[in-house]
């Protein structure tokens, strides 16, 4: 059996690569780091050139993504197009399966697929999600519920009765108080335990461990239209509570969820207010990692928006008063790889190239999260 010796090897790199850290073989003697919290961020639509672009429009002032230390890069395509939407990459993101455009929290067979958060609450972490647009919008909906299409945002907004989740903020009233069924979800989630808030000034001065904000119908105003510091100010408070709610540590959903809106619009202006809003609170994020040690954030993006690119002197778009030049390529989204930036405890085992399913499966093994 000539091929017995190079069996061997694979099966214990296999071995390696499953058990990180607790890997003895000749070489990989670290141990490694315990991750006790989670911090995940989804710039929704967020290439490489969006960072870019932002970097670029301030005149390369660092941004915090730039405190990062370890980078990859993440393959986005779904199970049936090499061009993700938010949801299959949600779901990728949420549950380490790849599936159908169009599908939340369940596989090609639409079959249910247990999600990280979900996992993570199991195990007896706090859970939270902090996004920009509706809370039943697809990429907060794959970790939380299992439909067979994103479209079903009434059904989603019932999957945050199914679960504990700790915190949820975000836009989406109309799909928990102006329903179809006449159901008050609000009143229901209330009577759970949740305080449930319709302000920041509320969320900023709420005190105890259950939070629910809905603070727009459906999606919450674009940083153009006086979003002002939500992101950042929601994300801290967040950590706030998760830290408070449980010994075990917290998993943590961060989403900047309008960059994506910015590529569909070809509005590089928008690309880059969203980009900036949403990297402020990734340094909220790193600062937390920095004083609560076992934390560990990673920062990626579903996918491309755009296809933005950076071309020199083409006048395709111009910013005004910047000078920069852009060029979209699509009102879709792309197939390019994404950026993986990684923070804190962990951090090194995402510098390499990753399916995008490969995520949640590698910070669930750090946390062990089962
Ligand atoms: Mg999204
Ligand atoms: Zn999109």
């Amino acid at each position: 059996m000539k091929h017995n010796k190079y069996s061997m090897l694979a099966v214990m790199l296999v071995v390696c690569i499953f058990s990180t850290g607790r890997c003895y073989g000749q070489e990989n003697t670290e141990k490694t780091p315990e991750v006790k919290n989670i911090i995940f961020m989804i710039g929704d639509g967020m290439g490489l050139a969006h960072v870019a672009a932002t970097t670029i429009y301030r005149n390369y002032e660092p941004l915090h993504l730039e405190r990062a230390q370890y980078i990859g890069l993440a393959k986005t395509y779904s199970s049936n197009n090499r061009v993700t939407d938010s949801a299959a990459s949600g779901t990728a993101l949420a549950t380490g399966v790849k599936t159908y455009n169009g599908a939340v929290g369940v596989d090609t067979a639409k079959h249910a697929v247990r999600t990280i958060l979900e996992k993570a609450e199991d195990n007896g972490k706090a859970t939270g999600m902090v996004v920009t647009y509706s809370v039943t919008n697809a990429t907060p909906a794959t970790f939380i519920a299992h439909v067979e299409s994103r479209k079903m945002e009434e059904e989603i907004a019932e999957y945050y009765l199914k679960t504990d989740i700790d915190v949820f903020m975000g836009g989406g009233t109309q799909f928990f108080k102006e329903r179809s069924d006449k159901r008050d979800l609000a009143d229901e989630l209330e009577a759970k335990g949740y305080q449930i808030v319709y302000t920041l000034d509320d969320i900023l001065s709420f005190s105890g461990n259950r939070l629910g904000a809905l603070l727009a119908p459906n999606a919450m105003p674009k940083m153009s239209e006086g979003r002002g510091d939500y992101l950042p100010l929601a994300t801290d408070k967040a950590l706030e509570i998760l830290k408070n709610n449980s010994q075990k540590g917290f998993f943590l959903m961060v989403e900047g969820s309008m960059i994506d809106g910015g590529g569909h619009k070809n509005d590089a202006v928008m690309v880059i207010d969203e980009t900036i809003d949403f990297d402020k609170a990734v340094g909220v994020a790193f600062d937390f990692a920095d004083k609560n040690p076992g934390t560990l954030v990673v920062v990626t993006a579903d996918h491309e928006t755009g296809g933005l690119s950076l071309p020199s002197g083409k006048p395709d778009f111009t910013l005004p008063d910047q000078g920069i030049k852009y060029a979209f390529s699509t009102g879709g989204h792309t197939g390019i790889f994404v950026p993986i930036y990684a923070y804190g405890a962990g951090a090194e085992n995402f510098s390499r190239i990753l399916e995008n399913t490969d995520i949640p499966k590698i910070m669930e093994q750090l946390a062990d999260i089962k």
